[in-house]
Order: C-alpha cells, then sequence, then structure tokens
C-alpha cells in the first residue's frame, strides 16, 4: 500500500478495539452495507469495517453506476428485483443524497441468437414481475431517436430489449450515505487499516490481524471484492475466483442528450450520462487475469469506436477520464453469499460486475444471516459451497460479458 493512502483518511477515526462483535473486511458497498444493517437492523453496533485504503476506492468507486433488475435465472431476478425496490428508497433510509434516478435501460440486439436470448430472458421477468418489453427497431428510434439503427453500417439493429426500471445512482455517495450511517449508529470505520491475517482455531474464525494490530471478533466477513482469494485464503479457504479487470470512461461534460442506458448485447458496450453531463462508456471484462488497475489505450479506442456505431454523435465527445477496477469472476457469474467452511467466517465475495447494483439486499440479507444464524432464502442459492456440490446458478448472459 502506498503512503498516499494510508494518510488519506475521509471518515471520523478512532482507535481500533480489542475486540468486536463482527468484523467486516472491506470498505465498499458490500461491506459498509453489511455494516450498517448489522447495526440499523439488528442492533449490532460494535462492529468495525477495516479498510485497507479509503473507503470506496475498489470497484464501489470506479463503477459505472447500473442498477437493474433483467437477470436471466429464477435465482437472480428475485434477489436483484429486491436490491431495487432498496434502491428507490435508499437516500431516505440512509439520510443521504445518492443521486439515483430512474431513466430506463435500452439494449440493442443485433444478431437473431441475441434477440432469442432476449426474448426467452423477457419472458422469465415477466414471470417474476420485473419489467422488460421486446422492441422492434422502429419503437427503438422513437424510443432514443440519437441511435444509429444501421449500428454505423455494420451492425444493423434488429431490436432491443427495454427494461424500464433500470437506474443510475451516483457511486461514491453511496459508499459515503452508507459510511456515514452506519458510523452514526456506532460503527467504527477504520480507513488505512489493511488486513494483513485471520485467525483460524479448531475450524473456528477468532480475529483478525491487521496493520494496527491484532483484533478479536465474533464474526468476520470478508467483503473485498478484487482481493477476495486473496483475504479468503488468509483463513486457508479457496475460492472459485478468477479477477479479472474492467475499464470504463468518460468524456467532457455536455449538455444533457441521452436518458438511462444505451447498450449492445453484441458489441459488449454501454453508455449513460452522469448527472454532470459526462458520457460514461463501459464495456466486457477483459479477458486475462491481473491484480493491476493501468488502464489501456486499446480499450479507450475499441470502446469508444463500438459507441460510435451505435450512437453516431459520440463521435464529436472527448475522452476526459478512463480508469480500471478489478472484477472477481465467479465460475457461474453470481455473487457468492454466505457461510464459509470455517466457522464465523463469512464471504460476499465473487462480485463481478453485479455486486453495485446488489449492494443493498446484500448487506440485509448477510446481516440477517450473521444476526440470526439463518440463511435468508433470497441468498440461499449463493451459497459459497455450490461450486462443490454442482449447484451453480449460471447467469453468465445477464453480467454483460462473454
Ligand atoms: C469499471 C467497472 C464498472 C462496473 N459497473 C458496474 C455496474 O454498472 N453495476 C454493478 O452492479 N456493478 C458494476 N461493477 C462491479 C462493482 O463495482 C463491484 O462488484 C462492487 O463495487 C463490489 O463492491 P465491494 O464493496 O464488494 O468491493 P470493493 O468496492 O472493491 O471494496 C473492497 C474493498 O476492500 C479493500 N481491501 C482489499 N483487501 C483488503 C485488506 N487486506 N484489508 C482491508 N481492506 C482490503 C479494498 O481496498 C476495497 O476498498 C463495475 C466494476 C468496474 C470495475
Amino acid at each position: 500500500m502506498s503512503g498516499l493512502f494510508r494518510r488519506t483518511t475521509f471518515l471520523r477515526q478512532t482507535e481500533p478495539r480489542p475486540r468486536y462483535d463482527v468484523v467486516v473486511i472491506g470498505g465498499g458497498v458490500s461491506g459498509l452495507s453489511i455494516a450498517y444493517n448489522l447495526a440499523a437492523k439488528h442492533g449490532i453496533r460494535n462492529v468495525a469495517v477495516f479498510e485497507r485504503a479509503y473507503i470506496g476506492s475498489g470497484g464501489s468507486g470506479r463503477n459505472t453506476q447500473v442498477v437493474r433488475a433483467n437477470y436471466n435465472t429464477p435465482e437472480t431476478i428475485p434477489l436483484y428485483k429486491a436490491s431495487l425496490g432498496l434502491w428507490r428508497s435508499l437516500s431516505q433510509e440512509l439520510d443521504f443524497n445518492i443521486q439515483f434516478s430512474t431513466q430506463g435501460e435500452l439494449d440493442l440486439v443485433h444478431t437473431h441468437d441475441a434477440l432469442e436470448v432476449e426474448r426467452d430472458k423477457s419472458l422469465l421477468n415477466k414471470a417474476y414481475g420485473v419489467e422488460t418489453h421486446i422492441l422492434t427497431p422502429d419503437e427503438v428510434q422513437k424510443r432514443c431517436p440519437l441511435v444509429d439503427l444501421t449500428g454505423g453500417g455494420e451492425l444493423p439493429v434488429i431490436g432491443a430489449s427495454y427494461h424500464p426500471p433500470g437506474s443510475l445512482a451516483r457511486h461514491d455517495s453511496v459508499v459515503w450515505a452508507y459510511a456515514v450511517a452506519a458510523q452514526r449508529l456506532g460503527v467504527h470505520v477504520h480507513e488505512g487499516a489493511e488486513v494483513t491475517g485471520i485467525d483460524v482455531e479448531g475450524g473456528r474464525c477468532i480475529g483478525i490481524r491487521t496493520d494496527r494490530g491484532a483484533v478479536s471478533a465474533g464474526s468476520v466477513v470478508s467483503a473485498v471484492a478484487g482481493h477476495s482469494s486473496l483475504v479468503a485464503g488468509m483463513a486457508s479457504v479457496r475460492m472459485p475466483i478468477r479477477t479479472h479487470p474492467l475499464q470504463a470512461f468518460v468524456t467532457e461534460p455536455y449538455k444533457h442528450v441521452l436518458d438511462g442506458l444505451v447498450s449492445s448485447m453484441d458489441l459488449y458496450i454501454y453508455i449513460s450520462q452522469t448527472a454532470r453531463g459526462e458520457l460514461l462508456v463501459g464495456a466486457e471484462i477483459l479477458p486475462y487475469n491481473t491484480y493491476s488497475t493501468r488502464s489501456t489505450f486499446d480499450f479507450l479506442s475499441e470502446a469508444a469506436k463500438r459507441s460510435i456505431l451505435i450512437l453516431p454523435f459520440m463521435a464529436k465527445a472527448r475522452a476526459m477520464r478512463q480508469w480500471t477496477g478489478l472484477c472477481d469472476m465467479t465460475p457461474d457469474s453470481s455473487p457468492i453469499l454466505g457461510k464459509s467452511e470455517v466457522e464465523d467466517f463469512y464471504l460476499a465475495a465473487g462480485m463481478g460486475t453485479w455486486g453495485f447494483k446488489g449492494a443493498p439486499i446484500f448487506g440485509v440479507t448477510m446481516a440477517e444471516l450473521i444476526a440470526t444464524g439463518r440463511t435468508p432464502t433470497l441468498i440461499a442459492p449463493f451459497h459459497p459451497a455450490r461450486f462443490r456440490e454442482d449447484r451453480m446458478v449460471p447467469d453468465a448472459a445477464s453480467a454483460g460479458t462473454h
């Protein structure tokens, strides 16, 4: 960790106590949501979050802010639908404006295979009470006149899947909202405090070691997204995870022209406009594994080219900033939520490209599991043991990656 991170703390800081009822490793949206829910819903306030850098320095401050529920399995749709329900009132619940805004999501389709997948998905979404419609090219044009239906003359749009509840929320506001609300309830959020070890005795997790000393704990939760395998490894728990980089860029700010999210299911590209007016472009994960967050010119030029194919006005926009985050991908493209094989060591991991939208429900359900010992029905299918038991929840088609 660099000296810069160590000195950069923004929240009120206190010395770590020698013991907490629950220790959460990772000050991203998942960890903070779990800590907040333990205190707010279960009265467990002797809780600490240990964040090695600053809150939101991982994927939570680097994502493209998309919140939606148009997933594609009987397990994932209810999970993200429940999360979307929580997002709607999160500003009020946390007393912090998270800039949540529902503007719809338009997923353009260019091939018949992709259209079939989207048709099936829309039927399954409807069966679970999630609004997702198939649009004709004319309907696409009415909804978003900026779309080039010829796909730059290369990839004509033959239809689209439209998800009216698709929303956006300001990522760092969400992180701060959870952190401040948790602190108000007595939770300690330690920034610049790295967890360097996890103590396990007789098959039970009993605490952590940090660069600020050892801390004992009733339960420990790992919520470190792109570093899940490394942190779980400290408790000798092996994770079926591969860590991939995911990049994004924004243009300079422009007058508001684009409502909601426009994506292409075949080009693996998506574009929205932030409240500040920047056009925000995201793509799929890169195919290789790394812990490096170095951004590449190849990504920038390819993502810009693909955006111009569907939204030609993007050709005049000037790229301003690009960045990279880490995505822990599971074999089934679904999260890992539950107890590990080590007693009192919990995992909120495998956050891939879906961890931001899921964070509100991940926090509620993981807090309930830790507080009561009972696994909430919504997260039962996402138990860490599912890989060993061959009960995976395959949903790669919804994760926006190959
Ligand atoms: C470019 C990009 C776009 C994305 N777009 C979307 C999107 O539109 N919608 C969506 O739902 N998801 C999206 N995601 C995924 C989403 O950002 C993540 O799944 C989510 O932020 C994970 O949150 P988290 O709290 O679990 O982890 P993180 O936010 O990564 O937080 C984990 C924290 O753990 C800390 N940590 C690591 N090791 C240690 C240690 N040893 N000790 C203490 N602290 C440690 C890290 O510093 C980090 O701050 C995107 C990701 C990227 C990179």
